[in-house]
C-alpha cells in the first residue's frame, strides 16, 4: 500500500510525505524544520527515518529546510544537477544525489522519474513514483502543461496537481502588474481552470485521488478550487476522480492506494 499526506502546501512551505513498505520519502521540505518534525510525528514517523528528500525546485518555498533536515538527521536530499547548481551556499556539508531529468531511477521500494517543468527556475521538475503496479504524479509549480507533463499525469492513481489560482480574482487582486503577469505566465503557476482541464484530459476512466495544490492565499481559497475544477469535470463527464485539497500549513487526509 502506498500512502500519501501533504504536509503543507504553497508559498508558506511545501512538503508532500510518501510512503510504501520499506521506504519513507519526502517531496520538497519547505516548511520550517519544527513543523515537518511534528507533523511527520502525527504519522508515527521520525525525521531519521526519513529515506530520501526530492526536491522539485530551488525556490525557498520547497527547500527551507532541506539542507538542516539532511545535515542533522543525515538524510540525502536529491536534485537534478541543474538544481543542486542553483542551491544556496547553505547546502554546504548537507548529503546530496543527483538524479537524472527523464529517466527512471530507484528510491527504495520506488522507481521514481523526474519529469520536467516550465517554472521560472533553473530546472524544474514533478515526479513519477510508481511501486507494486501503482503510481504516484507529482505536478506543482508549474505554469503550462506540457505532453510530457500530461503523460506522466494520465496513469497516476494518486494525483497532486497544482491548482494555484482563479483567473478573476488574480486579475482583480491587489498584485502588481508584473506580478500578475509572471504568476499567470508559462513560467508561473496553474490556475484553476488550467488544472480542471488537464484532469480532464488525463482521466483514465480508472479511480483517481486527486489533491488540488500550492493554492494561493490572495486570489483563492480551498471551496473556489474544489467547486471550479468539479464544474469541469462534471462538464466533461468524468466521473471517475476523487478530488481533495493539500492545504496551507495543514496536513491534507491521507490519501491511499
Ligand atoms: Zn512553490
Ligand atoms: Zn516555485
Amino acid at each position: 500500500m502506498l500512502r500519501l499526506v501533504s504536509l503543507s502546501s504553497g508559498s508558506c512551505g511545501n512538503a508532500i510525505y510518501i510512503e510504501a513498505e520499506h521506504t519513507k520519502i519526502l517531496i520538497d521540505a519547505g516548511t520550517p524544520l519544527k513543523y515537518l518534525g511534528s507533523q511527520l510525528e502525527r504519522l508515527a514517523v521520525r525525521l531519521d527515518q526519513i529515506d530520501a528528500v526530492l526536491l522539485t525546485h530551488e525556490h525557498s518555498d520547497h527547500i527551507r529546510s532541506a539542507a538542516a533536515l539532511s545535515r542533522r538527521f543525515d538524510v540525502p536530499v536529491w536534485a537534478n544537477a541543474a538544481t543542486l547548481d542553483a542551491l544556496p551556499v547553505g547546502f554546504m556539508g548537507a548529503r546530496v544525489r543527483v538524479f537524472p531529468v527523464d529517466q527512471p531511477f530507484a528510491v527504495g521500494d520506488f522507481e521514481a522519474r523526474a519529469v520536467p517543468q516550465l517554472h521560472d527556475c533553473q530546472a524544474p521538475v514533478g515526479f513519477v513514483l510508481r511501486h507494486g503496479g501503482k503510481q504516484i504524479s507529482v505536478a506543482t509549480d508549474l505554469g503550462a502543461v506540457t505532453p510530457s507533463v500530461q503523460a506522466a499525469l494520465a496513469g497516476a492513481d494518486i494525483l497532486v496537481i497544482e491548482s494555484n489560482h482563479d483567473d478573476e480574482m488574480l486579475n482583480r487582486g491587489r498584485y502588481p502588474a508584473w506580478l500578475k503577469a509572471r504568476i499567470a505566465g508559462r513560467l508561473g503557476h496553474l490556475s484553476n481552470l488550467h488544472a480542471g482541464r488537464t484532469l480532464a484530459e488525463t482521466a483514465s476512466g480508472r479511480e483517481q485521488k486527486v489533491l488540488l495544490a500550492h493554492l494561493s492565499r490572495d486570489n483563492n481559497s480551498p471551496e473556489l478550487a474544489l467547486a471550479t475544477v468539479k464544474r469541469i469535470l462534471e462538464g466533461c463527464g468524468v466521473d471517475s476522480i476523487r478530488l481533495g485539497v493539500a492545504g496551507r500549513l495543514t496536513p491534507s487526509a491521507i490519501v491511499t492506494v
